[in-house]
C-alpha cells in the first residue's frame, strides 16, 4: 500500500515538474492502479512480496470510488465555467442571481473575446455588456459625426443600431466621414455604412433608414432607447430634437463648425433642457454656416462623435456621470475644453409642458 502511494505521489510530482495536463496525470494514475490490480489477480505471490498484500476487491472498489468522485468534481467545475462564460456573454443572469432573461441570440466565445475589454471594466462588466446588447439606438446623420458614433457603437456591441440618412457619398465627404471609402462615391450613405458596420460586427443587427427625419417623426423615435444626432443643418437638428421630446427619448446631440464642437444630452423628462430651450429661434441667415460653406477640420467630427459614442455607452450602462444639463465645448484650434451648465426654460414652447 505504501509503495503504491509513493509511486502515485512520484507520478504527480513528475507531472507537475514537466507541466503535464491534468487528464494526462489522471490517465497515468489509472494505468498504475490497473497494473497493481492485475498483479494482485494474476501473480498474488509477487504482489505480496512487493508489499501490495491487500485484497484485490478492496483495490477495485477503492479505485472505482476515487474515479467516480473525481469525474463528478470535473463535471461540476465545467458546468460552473460554462455558466460564467454565458453570463459574461450576456446570455444569462450573473451567477447566484435569479434567471429572468432568456435570450438565444448569437452570444458565444466570439462575443466574450470581442467584448473582453469592456467586460473587465468595473463600470461595464458582463451586466453592462448585456445592456449594450439589448439597447436600441438610432443614429441620425451618417456624416462626419455619425461615422465615429456608428463605428464605435457597433464595435461596442450595441445590439440594435439604426442609421438614418438620405444622402449619397461624395468625394468631398472622405476628408472626415470615416465610414466610407473612395469606391463608395455615389452610393447611398446608409447602404455603404450598413455594409461596413456589419463587417465590423456580425453579432449585431444594423438597419438602414434611407430618409431624412424631422419633427413629425416622433413615432419613429419611440422605437428607440436613445437617439444620437449629428446632422449638418439647424432645421434638421431642431426637427429631430422636437420629435425626441414628443417621444420622450433622450437625445445626445453633437454639432461642429470649423474648429469647434459641442456635445450635450437633451432629456427634458430627466429635468434637462431641450434644444429649443437653448436656441428658441433659428440663427439669422449667414450666421450658422454649414460645413460646406464654412469648412471643418477633418478630425473635429471624430472628436465630437467619439465623445457622443462614449456618452451613449455611459447612458446605456449607467456608468459615470453623463452630460445631462451640461454642454461640453471643445476648441480644436487651441486644444481647450470647457463645460457649461444648461437651464431649462419654463416658457419653452417645446418642453414647457413637461413637469420639471
Ligand atoms: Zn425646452
Amino acid at each position: 500500500m505504501g509503495l503504491m502511494a509513493g509511486a502515485a505521489l512520484a507520478l504527480m510530482a513528475v507531472g507537475w515538474w514537466r507541466g503535464w495536463s491534468l487528464p494526462r496525470v489522471l490517465i497515468l494514475l489509472a494505468a498504475l492502479w490497473l497494473l497493481v490490480l492485475a498483479l494482485l489477480l494474476i501473480v498474488p505471490a509477487l504482489a505480496a512480496q512487493a508489499g501490495l498484500g491487500a485484497d484485490p476487491r478492496v483495490w477495485a472498489v477503492g479505485g472505482l470510488l476515487l474515479a467516480g468522485a473525481s469525474g463528478y468534481g470535473a463535471l461540476i467545475g465545467r458546468a460552473r465555467i460554462a455558466a460564467h462564460r454565458r453570463w459574461g456573454a450576456g446570455q444569462i443572469a450573473p451567477p447566484g442571481q435569479p434567471q429572468t432573461v432568456h435570450d438565444t441570440s448569437p452570444a458565444s466565445d466570439d462575443a466574450l473575446e470581442r467584448y473582453a475589454r469592456h467586460i473587465v471594466l468595473r463600470e461595464i462588466g458582463g451586466p453592462g455588456q448585456q445592456m449594450l446588447r439589448k439597447a436600441r439606438v438610432l443614429i441620425v446623420g451618417a456624416g462626419g459625426i455619425g461615422s465615429p458614433v456608428a463605428l464605435y457603437l457597433a464595435g461596442a456591441g450595441v445590439g440594435h443600431l439604426t442609421l438614418a440618412d438620405d444622402d449619397d457619398v461624395s468625394i468631398s465627404n472622405l476628408q472626415r466621414q470615416i465610414l466610407f471609402r473612395t469606391r463608395d462615391a455615389g452610393r447611398a450613405k446608409v447602404d455603404a455604412a450598413v455594409e461596413t458596420l456589419r463587417a465590423l460586427n456580425p453579432l449585431i443587427e444594423v438597419t438602414a433608414l434611407p430618409r431624412r427625419l424631422g419633427a413629425e417623426d416622433a413615432e419613429v423615435m419611440r422605437g428607440f432607447d436613445l437617439v444620437l444626432e449629428g446632422t449638418d443643418s439647424f432645421a434638421s437638428r431642431k426637427g429631430v430634437a422636437r420629435a425626441c421630446v414628443a417621444a420622450g427619448v433622450p437625445l445626445i446631440a453633437g454639432a461642429i463648425a470649423q474648429w469647434e464642437g459641442q456635445v450635450t444630452i437633451y432629456d427634458p423628462n430627466a429635468g434637462t433642457p431641450c434644444l429649443d430651450c437653448l436656441f428658441p429661434d433659428a440663427p439669422a441667415p449667414g450666421l450658422a454656416l454649414s460645413c460646406a460653406e464654412a469648412g471643418v477640420a477633418g478630425p473635429l467630427p471624430g472628436v465630437i462623435g467619439s465623445i457622443m459614442a462614449l456618452e451613449a455607452i455611459k447612458a446605456i450602462t449607467g456608468a459615470g456621470q453623463g452630460l445631462r444639463g451640461q454642454m461640453l465645448i471643445f476648441d480644436g484650434l487651441w486644444g481647450e475644453t470647457r463645460r457649461i451648465a444648461l437651464q431649462r426654460r419654463a416658457d419653452c414652447a417645446v418642453c414647457g409642458g413637461i413637469p420639471a
